[in-house]
Parts: structure tokens; sequence; C-alpha cells
């Protein structure tokens, strides 16, 4: 018998790397695709004798996969964000996560950040899509404002949103206000930045906001239609953590009211969606297809951290990006 890794809904893992050569070194390597929304029992059932996950952003790993699949000693997330993984239910089951270590994809998120703040702030896509339909001429329309004038809210102020931060503050002179129940205040001033209290105060204040938090229970649509009430008039909501953190509905509805005067979003609720999607008609709304991480660095590092954690744990060696570690270890039989 041999270790069986298996590549799930990944697109990019092993595009730019030898990563899969390192892996086949290790044991056999599939690749397998599953609908977003496939069951536990089914997903349990179609990655039956696999021992190692390496695991894209869909579909979900729930108690019930945990509960029907015996096979599986550690899961490895192909990026940051393990929302996707019921880690609970996993450490029960003996099951390790990992993760790529955040610094991995620091960088090429918070620039993805601020290519989509000064796209939505200058109107960039709409300016290029009226020069591509022969109206150059309408340039008057495409006014915007500059970031030294303006007040940027972060919510999470971790890896990525002190990273974004950063760059606004001494890249751009512009005022940034945070919001992060879970950071220091003196941390958050000692970077040059105004801390906020209250999500609230930060609602009130910002010009621009950009969400940066994990995906929790708590945090699950905490940009809803009350947020989007205490908002200022002509905010630019933008998004490169995760799409259920905005209410869409309430989105859309505050779009249309001309209240939200533009987002750009690299993370949509229920990705991935297609042309006919509610947001898809508005011209002031910019839509990326998840591609925060995706510079040839980051994925380069992330594909690295996947095949060393799989190579870490065969060789009993310490495992980077640990998220769960269960006390008592499921054994992996081959
Ligand atoms: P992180 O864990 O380093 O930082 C998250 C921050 O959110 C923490 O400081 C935490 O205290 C804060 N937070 C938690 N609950 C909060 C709340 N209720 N209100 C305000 N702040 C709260 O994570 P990170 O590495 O900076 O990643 C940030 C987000 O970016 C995650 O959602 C991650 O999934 C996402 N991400 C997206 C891409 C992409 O391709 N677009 C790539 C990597 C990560």
């Amino acid at each position: 018998m041999t270790v069986r890794i298996a590549i799930v809904n990944s697109k990019s893992f092993g595009i730019y790397t030898n990563a899969i050569d390192r892996l086949k070194k290790l044991g056999e390597v599939i690749k397998v695709d599953v609908p977003k929304d496939i069951d536990g029992v089914e997903l349990a059932e179609k990655l039956k004798g696999v021992h190692f996950i390496i695991a894209s952003v869909t579909p979900f790993y729930g108690r019930e996969f945990f509960e029907n699949h015996r096979d599986v000693v550690m899961i490895v997330r192909h990026g940051i964000g393990y929302d996707n993984i019921d880690v609970r239910a996993a450490e029960e089951h003996g099951v390790i996560v990992a993760r790529v270590p955040g610094w991995r994809e620091r960088e090429a998120v918070a620039e993805l950040t601020i290519a989509l703040i000064l796209a939505a702030l200058r109107r960039i896509v709409e300016a290029s899509n009226s020069v591509k339909s022969g109206r150059w001429h309408e340039r008057a329309k495409y006014v915007g404002k500059e970031l030294p004038n303006l007040t940027v809210g972060v919510i999470g102020f971790g890896n990525i949103g002190s990273r974004v931060a950063g760059i606004l503050i001494n890249g751009f002179n512009a005022k940034v206000i945070v919001y992060d129940p879970y950071v220091p205040k003196a941390y958050i001033e000692r970077l040059g930045c105004t801390y906020v209290e209250s999500l609230d105060e930060l609602l009130k204040q910002s010009d621009i906001i950009t969400l940066h938090t994990i995906l929790t229970d708590e945090t699950k649509h905490m940009i809803n239609r009350e947020a989007f009430e205490k908002m200022k008039n002509g905010v630019i909501i933008v998004n490169t953590a995760r799409g259920e953190l905005i209410d869409t509905s309430a989105l859309i509805e505050y779009i249309e009211k001309g209240k939200v005067a533009a987002a750009a979003l690299d993370v949509v609720e229920g990705e991935p969606i297609d042309e006919k999607h509610p947001l898809q008609k508005y011209s002031n709304i910019i839509i990326t297809p998840h591609i925060g991480a995706y510079t040839y660095e980051s994925l380069i590092g992330m594909d690295e951290a996947v095949v060393e954690a799989i190579e870490n744990y065969l060789n009993n060696k310490p495992i980077d990006g640990i998220v769960v570690m269960p006390r008592k270890r499921r054994s992996l039989m081959i």
C-alpha cells in the first residue's frame, strides 16, 4: 500500500512549480473535482482511501465528512483561510489541519487590495470600457478623489489588513482607521493608524471600507443593512477577504440607492458566480475571480508550503501553518 494524496478542486496548485513531482515521490497523487456543495457523505466516498487532502476554497469539509472518512490524517489548505473546514470536527476525529502560513500570501493580497481601492476610486474599469466602446469623449465623467483627503476604514488588522494599512499610510498619506477587537490599540497606533472602539464608529467615519477579517459566525454578514445605514454617502466597499462577510442583497440595495458609490470584490458570497449573478449588472461593481494570492511569488510559496507540510508529516518533523493538532492523532493506515 502507498500513501495517497488528493488535490481537490484546486485550479492553481502545481501549475508553476514541481510540487506535483515532489508529491509523487511521496506517494500516489490524484486530482479530484467535486461540486462546491457536495454533501459530506458523498465527499467521503469520493475521497475514500486518501490520506492527505490538498484543499481549495471549496467544498466544505464538515462534520459529516469527518464522521464518514476513515483514512485522512491531514488536510492542508492551499491558501490561508480555512473557513471551509470544520476544524473542531477534524480535531475530534484526530485529523490535523494545516494551511499556508499567512506571510506567503500577504504581499499579493495587500497589493490586489490597493489595486481595487484605486480602481474603484478612479473608476478605472468603467473608464477603460468607455474607451473600448468608442466613448473617449466621456472622459469628464471620470473624476475621482485623492487618498490623502480620505479616511480608509480597515476591518481586521491581522497579516493582510496591517500590510494594507501600512501601504495606505506610507505610500498614499491616507488617514487609516482600524477596527479589530482582538488587536491591542497600542499596536495599531504604533503603525500610524487610528484605533476605533467599535465597528459603528468605523462605518460612520470611513470614505472607503476594506475588509480583512477571517470568516466566523461573528463576522458573517457583518456588512449588512444596518451597517450600510450607518455609512457615509458615497462610500466605497472593498473586499478581498471572504464574500460571506457582506450580505450581498443588502449591498445591491445600497448600490441601487446610490449610497454606495462603488464596490470592488475579489471574493463573492457563494462563489464561484456566473455572468447572470445579480451583482454583474452594475458598472460600479468590480469583481475579480478570487485572485488575491495569484502572483507567481505567492503561488510558488504556497505550493512549497503545502508540499513541505506533507513531507514534514511523513518525516515526523514540525509542520508550519498548523491550524489544528489533535491531542490524539489518527494513525496513517497504509
Ligand atoms: P489574519 O488571521 O492574520 O487576520 C484576521 C484579523 O481579523 C485578525 O487580526 C483578527 O483579530 C481580526 N478579526 C477577527 N474577528 C474580527 C471581528 N469581528 N471584527 C474585526 N476584526 C476581526 O488573516 P489574514 O491572513 O490577514 O487574512 C485576512 C482575510 O483574507 C481572511 O478572510 C482570508 O481568508 C482572506 N484571504 C483572501 C485571499 C484572496 O485570495 N482574496 C488570500 C488570502 C487570504
